[in-house]
């Protein structure tokens, strides 16, 4: 049997943290929060989570392709958010997927559309769940008869690589895993190395407009996207592939970041790179924060666009291992697959020592994957683990992930940060922290990613205690002119704030587009835009 993913926490069933790295890591929240001990609600099982009788049947025709299996309910009725999770930790499920399909081919979706297009049924795609923002959270309300959760996962393979081009055709639900496994044959990677690598699918990530490995350059998905195919309520459509183009508005633009609301993607061709042979990494020291993300500025307007350039603050660095808790430290890094990247490296280092900044330089690749960089890799990846296991103890932890011109960073961090630490005080009555790390740098700016932990006196407490602290920080970045998403998207929990942030005649816009493509609003109705303005 396939491995499943978990419904109520990050990764697969079967990947548990190890009892030794959780006890250290209670510790060390403990300590931070000033308790003894945490008081531990068990992980639910998909037999506690109670969902009423589905209220739609496939026809006959389709019924080889739908379950509505009590695991795969339970799974498609959540996202990774932090409000799910707690939710799944209630044992609650407000809004449960009626039943979830799995189609084989882009026939099987143009069908499956069909039949929730005859039936009134809401339709939400699902590639990996992995959405932190309530993105496959079946919706309430909105009119609909019942939701139909369309799991792209049977859609994994490469089907076609252009080695001249160097580009691939692509079904949506591969993930990334797979996806690379495919492309490694031929020497190419796509190199979109999100987080959420393991669990998320390539659907999900045009979809999103995923922020990957690179830190500066090409930071979102956007950029390896050649060409679209989109199965939509009104009819199929294929976008031209073209290494660019300036024929009007770009169609392949309007459905990047259109969350599942104008249509089902099954595939695009993606740009590809030769896999690189050459890398140089160091990290850099700052005493202060600030004068490092002065040398970032300096770097991201260098010209240099190192594939790495991500500044944590001596918090973060401390909770990465990378630092003593007094200094921040740049993971700065240059790669390529054409010539040697030391000179680069070189001079990025010389740019931080301007700004005080202290290389920790080894000797070659292998000794500095080693070293701290390679330490803060592999934290960074084992982090998502821990989340199910906060909540579990009443601990909330999420980001605010923005992005901001240079010239307002350090007032708009600073008001964040105060709006996030006063509402946590305010919410639980004790301290709670905020710390900065960047994810992606531009010239004219930076993305910082906030994150915030606070503890809660009680599970009842969690909820409203997390939307306190979410809604305070989230006021803060609208005010101060930020996104309320760098690359997490909108789905449903940024949807108040995007629609602050969102120029109203776009909407306008966005609305009749997704009345020509999707008449019923039948698809991820309540993302993006509402069908009768507010
Ligand atoms: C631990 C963790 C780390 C993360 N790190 C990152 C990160 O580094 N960078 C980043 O950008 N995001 C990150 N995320 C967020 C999430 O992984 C991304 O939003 C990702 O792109 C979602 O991909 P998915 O396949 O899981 O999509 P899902 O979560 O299944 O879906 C996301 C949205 O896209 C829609 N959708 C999915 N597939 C399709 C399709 N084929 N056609 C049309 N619509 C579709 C869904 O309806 C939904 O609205 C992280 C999440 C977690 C839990």
């Amino acid at each position: 049997m396939a491995k499943r993913l978990k419904f109520w926490g990050w990764g697969y069933e079967d990947e548990v943290v190890p009892p030794a790295e959780l006890r250290w890591m209670e510790s060390t929240w403990a300590e931070r929060f000033g308790v003894a001990g945490f008081s531990v609600t068990p992980t639910p099982a998909a037999a506690e989570i109670r969902l009423p009788a589905p209220r739609i049947a496939p026809p006959a025709s389709l019924a080889a392709i739908c379950t509505t299996d009590h695991y795969e309910r339970v799974l498609h009725s959540y996202s990774k958010s932090f409000p799910d999770i707690i939710r799944v930790y209630r044992r609650e499920c407000p809004s449960p997927a009626d039943v979830v399909a799995l189609p084989r081919n882009e026939r099987d979706v143009v069908d499956l559309l069909d039949w929730c297009y005859g039936a009134n049924a809401a339709v939400v795609p699902f590639g990996g769940g992995s959405s932190v923002v309530g993105g496959v959270t079946p919706p309430t309300g909105g009119g609909h008869a019942a939701v139909v959760s369309m799991d792209l996962r049977n859609l994994g393979k490469v089907l076609e690589i252009d080695e001249v081009s160097q580009c691939a055709r692509i079904q949506a639900g591969t993930f990334g895993p797979s996806l690379e496994a495919q492309l490694k044959g031929a020497g190419l990677t796509l190199r979109h190395f999100p987080q959420s690598f393991q669990c998320s699918t390539l659907g999900g990530w045009i979809a999103t407009r995923a922020g990957g490995h690179f830190a500066t350059l090409y930071t979102h998905i956007d950029d390896l996207v050649e060409s679209l195919r989109v199965v939509t309520p009104s009819g199929v459509l294929e976008t031209r592939r073209l290494p660019g183009s300036g024929a009007g508005p770009s169609p392949d633009r309007m459905f990047i970041g259109s969350e599942g609301t104008l249509g089902v993607i099954t595939e695009a061709w993606m740009r590809l790179r030769r896999r690189p042979g050459f890398r140089a990494t160091a990290t850099v020291k700052f005493g202060d924060f600030y004068r490092g993300t002065d040398a970032v500025r300096a770097l991201a307007q260098s010209g240099l666009y190192p594939a790495n350039c991500r500044i944590l603050d001596a918090e973060e660095s401390q909770y990465n291992g990378l630092a003593d808790g007094r200094h921040s430290v740049l993971v700065v890094a240059f790669e390529s697959a054409d010539h040697p990247v030391e000179a680069p490296l070189k001079r990025a280092l010389e740019l931080c020592r301007d700004f005080g900044g202290e290389a920790d330089m080894g000797a070659g690749e292998a000794s500095h994957l080693e070293g701290a960089a390679g330490r803060w890799r592999e934290r960074f990846m084992f982090l998502p683990y821990f989340k199910e296991h906060m909540a579990a103890r009443c601990i909330f932890r999420d980001a605010y992930e923005t992005a901001i011109t240079w010239d307002r960073f350090k007032d708009f961090h600073a008001s964040i940060r105060e709006a996030g630490l006063a509402a946590i005080r305010k919410a639980t009555g004790r301290e709670g922290s905020v710390s900065c790390r960047f994810t992606h740098v531009y010239p004219d700016g930076p993305a910082p990613y906030l994150t915030f932990h606070g503890l809660s006196s009680s599970p009842e407490r969690l909820m409203s205690d997390y939307w306190a602290v979410k809604s305070a920080a989230s006021d803060a970045i609208i005010a101060g002119g930020g996104t309320i998403t760098h690359h997490h998207a909108v789905g449903r929990e940024h949807r108040p704030w995007y629609d602050r942030q969102r120029p109203e005649l776009f909407a306008c816009a966005l609305r009749a587009a997704k009345s020509a493509l999707d008449p019923k609003w039948l698809l991820n109705p309540g993302l993006l835009v509402d069908r009768n303005p507010a």
